[in-house]
């Protein structure tokens, strides 16, 4: 194993893979990424994937709206052949719906996104039916459309970063377990690894639910919580025509949908399934202490209940097939912002860089959120395609006594970024 790096990247989701092929893009060398398992094994593996602009805050639309424009290209952006993977990405259109109690806040909302550039828009009820027949939609007060969302292959998305990243030079060491940190006179001297040490003076934590873990020894308290999230996945039982229909350039019927009335988020999958998940945690009265402990397999009550809620929507799922389901893992803080920030060399930990915390839209965000931390790290911001989004509200220090996180995101609860 390699036994120094300019710089260590902890974590290989698809954060850490982002990050990781973004500074190697801007011609940095040195680049070691350590994963303990296999890359995507974390939340990565167990995301729904969904890829959409919705978001309630400028920081968190500009990184959205970047990334979107990624995922159309990524081929051409990241330079990945078909040999290497892809990204997956399917355009189906993003509809969000919500109730009267949400109308301003959606309508603030798309103003806000329409700002920074995305393609999205206030619908009514009659547009919305052209674009999901058979949808019920009476409650419906706000109904925002994105035409070019939809969603991507988490895994895909994740090894195509790393296997573009390694051929630019990162070394990305596998099953290998970053232990600890060691600090000289306030300063990143070396990684300790399961299998060795690496002497390194810059530091990336990236490795999502682990993070608070890893760095408490360190009098580091990341404010992030971990919970646990359901996905379940229904065969239509009215066949693919029936699901929608949609132009003959989009490769799916069925839109991908956040429904904030009935608290769920649905795509198509494969053809005729629709997959399921729900913003709201399960078991949320049981705090997950160790992120490698959990229930992955799907529950009796979280199926029958997301199922009434699809059907609230889709009538026609009434007699829907369940397929199979499973859980992941969300690492969230309290304003469901993640944290992206270098720490101040007065922490006594200069050199470590943190970006973590990435809730239920890690997968959207991440090919922007590599370019702004790969901007942050070699502290340039020169045009690179397009620039990187400024990041300076994601700042740990926004959790600290006395700081201003409401104001600085006055919509940021869990409902109203949508996730
Ligand atoms: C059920 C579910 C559905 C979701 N749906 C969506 C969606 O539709 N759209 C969306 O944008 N997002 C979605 N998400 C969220 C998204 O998946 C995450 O935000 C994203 O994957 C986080 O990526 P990450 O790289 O930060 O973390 P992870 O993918 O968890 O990666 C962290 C990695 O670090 C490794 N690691 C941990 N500790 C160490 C160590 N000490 N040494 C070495 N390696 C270590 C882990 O093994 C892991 O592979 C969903 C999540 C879940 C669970």
């Amino acid at each position: 194993m390699t036994q120094t790096a300019e710089i260590i990247i902890i974590g290989g989701g698809v954060i850490g893979c982002s990050i990781a092929f973004n500074l190697a893009a801007k011609g940095m060398t040195g680049v070691v990424l350590l994963e303990q398992g296999v890359l995507g094994s974390g939340a990565t593996g167990r995301s729904t994937a969904t890829v959409h602009t919705h978001y309630s805050t400028e920081v968190l639309a500009r990184l959205a709206w970047q990334s979107l424009q990624i995922f159309r290209s990524f081929d051409d952006i990241i330079g990945v052949g078909t040999a290497r993977g892809q990204s997956g990405f399917t355009e189906t259109g993003h509809l969000v719906f919500a109730g009267r109690d949400r109308n301003s806040q959606i309508k603030h909302n798309v103003e806000l996104q329409q700002q920074v550039g995305a393609r999205t828009s206030i619908i009514n009820q009659v547009d919305a039916v052209g674009i999901a027949p058979g949808f019920q939609l009476d409650d419906c007060e706000a109904i925002s459309y994105e035409p070019l969302s939809g969603y991507a292959d988490a895994s895909g998305t994740t090894l195509a970063f790393a296997s573009r990243a390694r051929q630019l030079g990162v070394r990305t060491e596998l099953m290998t377990t970053a232990t600890g940190l060691e600090i000289d006179q306030g300063k990143i001297s070396a990684v300790l690894t399961s299998q060795g040490r690496i002497s390194t003076t810059r530091v990336i934590i990236t490795p999502g639910a682990w993070s608070r873990d890893f760095l408490l020894p360190y009098g580091i308290d990341l404010p992030l919580q971990v919970s646990r999230h359901e996905v379940a996945s229904f065969k239509s039982p009215v066949g693919k025509s029936q699901l929608g229909e949609r132009p003959s350039t989009t490769s799916n019927k069925l839109p991908a949908v956040s429904d904030l009335i009935n608290q769920t988020c649905f795509r198509p999958e494969a053809g005729d399934l629709v997959l399921v998940g729900s913003a709201e945690p399960q078991d949320s009265q049981e705090p997950i202490t160790d992120p490698a402990i959990y229930g992955q397999r799907q529950t009796q009550s979280f199926i029958e209940s997301v199922w009434r809620r699809l059907v609230n929507r889709m009538p026609m799922m009434e007699n829907a097939e369940y397929k199979t389901g499973f859980a992941g893992l969300y690492t969230s803080t309290p304003d469901r912002h993640p944290i992206m920030d270098r720490l101040e060399s007065s922490s006594g930990m200069d050199g470590l860089f943190l970006c973590t915390g990435f809730s239920g839209h890690g997968l959207t965000l991440a090919p922007a959120v590599g370019r702004a931390m790969a901007a942050l790290v070699l502290n340039d911001d020169s045009p690179f395609i397009e620039p990187p989004v400024d990041i300076s509200q994601l700042r740990l220090s926004r959790f600290l006594p006395g700081a201003t996180a409401d104001r600085i995101f006055p919509f940021s609860d869990q409902n109203d970024v949508i996730i």
